[in-house]
């Protein structure tokens, strides 16, 4: 059974995302998501709690019951200390996907095996441009899968995100 770790901040969860981890479904079994950054929240460029990013991600892999497990994972501001903080909080995975050049080579210098899949459709499905295009009222439904959309309806997330300008 092989397990493939995916780490993101999900503000919020959009269809890039979303590739990413199908792409990670075809060759792994378990599919573990780390929720990174989760102890912010209401603030401009990390606008959802750890909970909140959680309910977005379930109900855009519905189809994928039995697949997903999510762990939060708290920043620790110390790049050398990063993987093995993440080794404490997630149980064991064999491959890590990722499209980050430094989360990249912490994990390969850890002796990991990292996969990149390639960053998809990056000027629009992208964290900081749809946070973008919410708070000055342009299209961005298009970005996020059915679920986000749904949960972000329920908690009000489009008026959260137009609330906030600290950083
Ligand atoms: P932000 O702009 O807020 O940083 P983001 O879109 O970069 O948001 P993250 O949560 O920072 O999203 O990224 C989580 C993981 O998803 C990273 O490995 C990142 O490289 C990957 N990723 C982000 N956007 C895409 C995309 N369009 N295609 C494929 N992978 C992506
Ligand atoms: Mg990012």
């Amino acid at each position: 059974m092989t397990s493939a770790l995916i780490i993101g901040r999900f503000q919020p969860f959009h269809r890039g995302h979303l590739r990413l981890i199908k792409e990670a479904a075809k060759e792994a079994d378990h599919i573990l998501i780390g929720i990174g950054s989760s102890q912010l929240s209401r603030t401009k460029d990390n606008p959802f709690t750890s909970e909140e990013r959680r309910e977005t991600i379930i109900a855009s892999l519905k189809d994928m019951p039995g697949k997903l497990s999510l762990y939060d994972i708290p920043d620790i501001g110390n790049n050398d200390l990063w993987v093995a903080h993440v080794e404490k909080i997630v149980p064991k995975y064999d491959v890590v996907y990722t499209n980050g050049v430094l989360e990249r080579s912490l994990f390969a210098k850890a002796g990991y095996q990292v996969h990149a899949t390639g960053l998809f459709n990056r000027d629009k499905y992208s964290g900081t441009e749809i946070r973008r295009r919410i708070r000055s009222n342009e299209k961005w439904r298009h970005l996020v899968p059915e679920g986000t959309l749904k949960i972000l309806k329920k908690i009000k997330g489009t008026e959260t995100i137009k609330s906030l300008n600290n950083p």
